[in-house]
């Protein structure tokens, strides 16, 4: 007899700090699957269920059960109404499929819901509840996992991406499959050793300076043997939970001994390292200066602060602002969320000017309030193209109506709905060739580099006021107790 795997995918990164909940419109935005859809929208995709699909079509030994596929994009909390349908769909099927042998999760780690601050530790306690212990749970994580002791008491094996940019989610989902298919075939049998370091990591790229000396040590544990994995999670400071902060996570074939002693290793390492794992943004005016005609290809401001992938609205009219003020002209947005600014121009037509308020719709504080602006509309669009970033790749990306405006010399894509534009397509399916202009100014943190790098001759991250500032300091947090 087949033996059966039970698939659960429900993600979310949990900016507590934004005004903006993950409702089921959220989720209609990116992924609200249910039963075999999981599967069928999912097959071929480069994404970690996309990988637990391709590892098992080399079995004949496993069935997979799909319950639910449900991805939004960073916000406020998820509403309890869809915290509560998916445990319920879990449940049900859960209920009509008795004895499984498995359970494998596509989760972030970082999930806050209406009532729940630890959203994925309750809901494998509530697995647990269901199914018991002895069953493997085996649980794919964001390198921006905030890990929590529930989730390591639940879980057998947490396997977190080791890149930032997140270029390795489908690797992440196929370590994970596999770890899961050599369990039940009784070849390997994997226990986890867990450290938590309640610091709160500024978002560094896994390739910067300050975080190499981690990745080598880490890459160095690897290789021995019967490890299976140890990695460690940066953590992702705009939650204010109990636990937040960084983990090391090592997992070994029926080793605890060893995967304690791996974990202390790298543990020591990070806590070593911990005051050279800071970052200074330069100002706004700093970087305009430097920016000069000589600059071959185009220089990338980076809006970290309004970076929908963090939890951003995608409004705030800073940077434009101060290119206009300026005078500076040649630089192209991706983007700035305005519907009703995008009905105007719809309204409009391509060809026409139009007086927009743009931006700026969310509170003045962060959002920097509406620019005044005579825009010229070069093109109208339904704001989908198809992800070519590795970290996502095959996958629809869906703006809503989306406008690509000039404004004085400057083209900025205006969208309906907010969502982080790494991938590089978002300027090409708008008619934007990214070499031909001077700046790029995207709302992305560290995702862009992925696709902008190979362009860029120079890369800025600005710290700008908004709801997704890049500093952890600056959040006033009430229920995180640990010192910045
Ligand atoms: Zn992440």
């Amino acid at each position: 007899m087949k033996k059966k795997i039970l698939i659960v995918q429900f993600r979310h990164e949990t900016n507590s700090f934004c005004p903006k909940k993950a409702d089921e419109g959220a989720y209609r935005n990116m992924f609200f699957l249910v039963g075999e859809e999981v599967f069928l929208k999912q097959r071929g995709l480069r994404n970690e269920t996309g990988a637990f699909l391709d590892v098992f079509k080399k079995y004949d030994d496993f069935e997979l059960i799909p319950s639910v596929g449900l991805v939004a994009s960073p916000s406020g909390p998820v509403t309890s109404e869809v915290y509560n349908f998916v445990l319920k769909q879990v449940e049900d099927t859960i209920h009509n499929n008795k004895n499984l042998d498995g359970i494998l999760i596509n989760f972030h780690g970082a999930m806050v819901a209406e009532g729940h601050d630890d959203g994925e530790g309750d809901l494998l306690e509530f697995i647990r509840n269901l199914i018991g212990w002895d069953i493997p749970i085996i649980t794919t994580l964001d390198l921006h996992a905030n890990v929590t002791s529930k989730m390591i008491k639940c879980a057998t094996a947490l396997i977190p991406f080791e890149k930032y940019p997140h270029i390795d989610t489908y690797e992440t989902g196929y370590k994970a499959a596999t770890i899961m298919a050599e369990t039940l075939l009784g070849k390997i049998k994997p226990v986890m050793a867990y450290r938590k370091i309640p610091y709160l990591l500024p978002l560094l790229p896994s390739a910067s300076s300050q975080l190499s000396p981690l990745y080598s040590l880490a890459e160095k544990l690897n290789e021995q043997a019967d490890v299976l994995s140890v990695r460690f999670t940066h953590g992702f400071f705009p939650a204010d939970i109990e636990e937040l902060g960084m983990a090391v996570l090592a997992v070994t074939n029926d080793n605890k001994t060893l995967a304690e002693e791996l974990a202390d290793e790298l543990y020591k390492l990070i806590c070593d390292n911990l005051p050279n794992l800071t970052v200074e943004y330069p100002s706004i005016d700093m970087i305009l200066e430097q920016i000069t005609d000589s600059d071959e290809g185009p220089v990338v401001l980076a809006d970290a602060s309004d970076n929908p992938g963090a939890g951003g609205l995608g409004d705030t009219t800073h940077i434009l602002r101060a290119l206009l003020e300026k005078g500076i002209t040649g630089a192209a947005f991706a983007t700035i969320t305005d519907a009703k600014a995008v009905e105007k121009c719809i309204n409009a037509g391509v060809g026409a000017m139009v007086e927009l308020e743009l931006g700026g719709w969310s509170d003045i504080e962060y959002s920097g309030g509406p620019l005044t602006v005579s825009a010229y509309v070069k093109k109208i669009s339904d704001g989908k193209y198809i992800s070519k970033a590795k970290m996502s790749y095959g996958v629809e990306f869906k703006h809503g109506k989306t406008a690509v405006v000039e404004i004085s010399g400057n083209l900025v894509i205006i969208t309906s709905i907010s969502r982080q534009p790494y991938d590089i397509e978002i300027f090409k399916s708008h008619g934007i060739n990214p070499q031909d202009q001077k700046i790029l100014v995207v709302k992305s943190t560290n995702h862009f580099r992925a696709t902008f790098e190979k362009v860029a001759s120079k890369i800025f991250t600005l710290a700008l006021p908004g709801y997704a500032v890049p500093i952890p300091q600056i959040y006033k947090y009430k229920k995180w107790k640990g010192n910045i």
